[in-house]
């Protein structure tokens, strides 16, 4: 959308206590950094000023919601309508006992080492994870045998006329890296719960999780994670190895050497060249090993400026 198209929009919202931007880069906040803009980008003030914008804004206006974007492809004409983006304004953590209560705009990795703090075990994997809460809750991620249902007990969500809801685990829906949670309904918290122990025993559990890390996957680089999902029965990092893909290039987009299933932006990679990548893979290792591999990386928005037009 153009700037005066972006500016109607921005006229036709509910006043905030955030901040609203128009045409706002959405490169800068995902970790490919890649992309086109949102039309307008939302930074709620608190919990609050997203119920109120929801339950005011027209209800023609799209919604979507991203956290840390560490699984998400943003595609280069930018996504149209309003961009939520959680933060650090809804990212309170409380420990209570053994559960832990987290707004869904927290790290996982500050989720975590909290919980290390308070001596809670069973958040561990979380320390691996570059997301947020509510992604983590979307993508039921997970590590090392564990995922999200494994320890969520309870969690909030906005549905799209701003009704607040609690819902509990069989409310949502868990499979692997899924969530059955309708696509427009906003996580705003979670409470999940854990175990006690030693406070050094966790710390070290999760050093040999970041030690593994740091051996198997591109690090403090412009990735999206793990591209796609393991077919059941299958690792989709081998099926790409054995299709020959590993450090394959396209554009600035490459298949990373260390971890086969990591996309990486080498520099200047648009969007497509990304995704255009991951299709290639696709069709490569559909023809190398007859299986089908599905997107775990999320791609949203319009595929180029020229056909946002
Ligand atoms: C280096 C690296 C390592 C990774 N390792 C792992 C791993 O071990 N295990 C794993 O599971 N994943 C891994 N990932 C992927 C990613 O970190 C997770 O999927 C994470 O949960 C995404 O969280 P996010 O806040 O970044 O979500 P985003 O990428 O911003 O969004 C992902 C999806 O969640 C939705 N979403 C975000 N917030 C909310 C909300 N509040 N309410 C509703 N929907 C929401 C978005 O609309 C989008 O569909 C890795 C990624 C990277 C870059």
């Amino acid at each position: 959308m153009n700037s005066s198209a972006a500016k109607r929009l921005l006229d036709r919202l509910p006043k905030v206590r955030g901040e609203l931007e128009e045409n706002a880069p959405l490169d800068r906040e995902t970790w490919f950094r890649a992309g086109g803009p949102a039309d307008v980008l939302f930074r709620p003030a608190d919990r609050d000023d997203l119920i109120e914008f929801i339950r005011k804004k027209p209800k023609d206006v799209p919604v979507t919601v991203i956290g840390y974007g560490s699984n998400l492809l943003v595609r280069d004409g930018g996504v149209a309508g309003v961009v939520v983006r959680m933060g650090k304004r809804m990212a309170e953590i409380e420990i209570d006992g053994e559960d832990v209560s987290a707004g869904a705009g927290a790290g996982d990795v500050a989720v975590s080492a909290a919980a290390r703090d308070a001596g809670v075990a069973g958040l561990e994997f979380l320390s691996g994870i570059p997301g947020t809460i509510g992604g983590a809750l979307r993508m039921n991620a997970g590590a090392y045998g564990r995922e999200m249902k494994d320890i969520v007990v309870e969690c909030k969500a906005l549905d799209p006329a701003g009704a607040l809801h609690k819902l509990k685990p069989a409310d949502l829906g868990f499979e692997y890296r899924h969530c059955g949670l309708p696509e427009d309904w906003i996580f705003t918290s979670a409470v999940m719960r854990g175990t006690h122990d030693d406070k050094a025993k966790i710390a070290e559990r999760m050093a040999e999780i970041r030690r593994q890390r740091e051996e198997s996957q591109p690090l403090r680089t412009r990735t999206g994670g793990s591209t796609f999902a393991n077919p059941p029965g299958h690792k989709a990092w081998k099926l790409i190895d054995e299709a020959g893909l590993r450090g394959f290039k396209l554009g600035g987009a490459m298949v990373s050497e260390k971890h086969t299933n990591f996309l990486i932006n080498t520099g200047d990679a648009s969007a497509a060249d990304i995704e255009n990548l991951g299709e290639e893979i696709r069709r490569r290792v559909k023809a190398k090993s007859g299986v089908t591999l599905e997107w775990e990386i999320r791609r949203i928005g319009r595929p180029s400026s020229a056909e946002a037009r």
